[in-house]
Order: structure tokens, then sequence, then C-alpha cells
């Protein structure tokens, strides 16, 4: 607004035009802040997904068209409708920018946290014999202890202690990779889980389909990572069969009776 003002006042054009410049810049201000605010505080859980490109977009389309249509009343001289077309175009194009700057300063920011040396979590979880078996990098120190306390509970059970054992047999640590971003997993023969601890995929049980529990998923993944094993098996089940049942039975949650979710 302030910049199409400038604008105004400077070359004396359409004043429509103007707005649609002060759109651009506001939608620009607008997008970036979600996107910001995901990478710094994990505040806007979905600030860099693609699915928010068009809405994003589409935010800056309404808000450019209602600025360019207001903007008649201070210059009744100037066309209405072509006010209103400026400030969509302005808005659509902010929203646009916006979207593509917050996700790129994300991802920078990500970059960033998964270097080696990165708020590394060194505590992690340690063996009976003072073997670091877990680290931990990127997400907040909040999460950090969030992971922590739901990877105390996974090793407090009967088949934890048993994953417990076998990672501290193996010469690399499990690296933990917060995200919130919704990925989950173990990409195949590394040491890395990839983990947002707001992300429970539904999936079927013995009392029906229910969101996933983070000490599940958690069973889950460091039962690929400490037995090598893969979702194999008849139904694909050998993992969940192995690993991810007994620990979360043994913590009060139905068995897992699918493999895949919906
Ligand atoms: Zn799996």
């Amino acid at each position: 607004m302030a910049a199409g003002a400038v604008n105004t006042a400077i070359n004396g054009g359409n004043f429509g035009m103007s707005i649609g410049l002060g759109a651009l810049f506001g939608g620009i201000a607008g997008a970036i802040g979600p996107g910001v605010f995901e990478g710094f505080g994990g505040v806007a859980k979905d600030g860099v997904a693609w699915s928010n490109f068009l809405p994003a977009v589409k935010a800056g389309v309404v808000v450019g068209a209602a600025l360019g249509g207001l903007s008649t009343a201070f210059n009744p001289k100037s066309n209405f409708f072509q006010n209103v077309a400026f400030g969509a175009l302005g808005g659509g194009m902010g929203g646009a920018t916006g979207f593509g700057i917050g996700k790129g300063l994300v991802e920078a920011q990500e970059w960033w946290n998964s270097l080696p040396g990165r708020n590394d979590n060194e505590q992690g979880y340690t063996s009976s014999r003072g073997k670091t078996v877990t680290v931990t990098r990127g997400g907040t120190p909040a999460e950090r202890a969030q992971l922590e306390a739901e990877l105390g509970r996974v090793f407090s059970t009967k088949r934890g202690q048993e994953m417990l054992s076998a990672l501290a047999a193996d010469n690399k640590p499990i690296e933990f990779q917060l995200n919130n971003r919704g990925i989950l997993g173990n990409p195949r023969g590394t040491m890395i889980i990839d983990m947002d601890l707001n992300a429970h995929p539904e999936i079927e049980t013995t009392q029906g389909w229910r969101p996933a529990s983070t000490a599940r998923i958690l069973a889950h993944e460091i039962g690929h990572v400490a037995y090598g094993i893969g979702d194999t098996g008849v139904g694909r089940m050998a993992n969940v069969i192995a690993n991810e049942n007994p620990v979360a039975t043994e913590l009060g949650e139905p068995a897992r009776i699918r493999y895949s979710g919906r």
C-alpha cells in the first residue's frame, strides 16, 4: 500500500496500478510470514507444502482485488474494474513470489540444520555401557525433548529393551531428523529416521481406525534400523508384528492389523 501511494505521488500514474504494486509488496510480506515461522519456530506447520501454493496465490488475488476496488474511492476518476484487475494481478503475483521466497528460506534453514554438528543432541540415548545410540538433528529444543520422552517410553518396554541392545551393537547411532512436513520413515539402508512429532497417519487396529501414536511410529522405524527388517512377509506385516505391535500393546495401545493406511 505504502509503496503504491509513493508510486502515485512520483509519477501520477493510475492509482489502481499503484495499489496493485502495493498488493505485490503486501503479498510478499504476508506469504513469507508462514514460511519463516515454520523454519524458525514450527508455528505454521504447512508453511512450505506445495499444496499451499494455490491458496497463497488466491489469498493474494482476493486481497489485491479488494484493495484495488477500494482505491476507486480515493480517486473517483479512475476506472473501478481496472483498479480491481490491477489489484488482483499484483496480489496474485505477490502471493506466488512470497510463497517461493518463504519455501526457499525454510528449505535453506533445514539444510543448515542437517549439516553434521548442527543442533545435535549428543546426549541422545545411551546403552548400559555408555554408548550413544541416538542423535537428533533439527527441531526446537522442546521438540527434541519431546522426542527423548517418547523414546524413553519405547525403550521402557520389553521389545524396546531388546532394540536398545541391538542398537548398542551397531557402530553408528540412529540419526533422527525432525521435520514439520509430515515426513516419516527410514530411507532404506541408512541409520536415518525422518520424524514429524505431529504426524499421526490413520492405521487399522483391533479397535478400528485410529491415528498412530508417536511411540508406535518410533517402534516401527527403529525396528527397521535395529534389525534391518523390511515391510515384508504376509501382508507386509513382518516389522509390524516383530517390533511395532509388541511395543504398542505394552504401552496400552491396540495391535495393528493391516500394513496399509488409508
Ligand atoms: Zn515400515
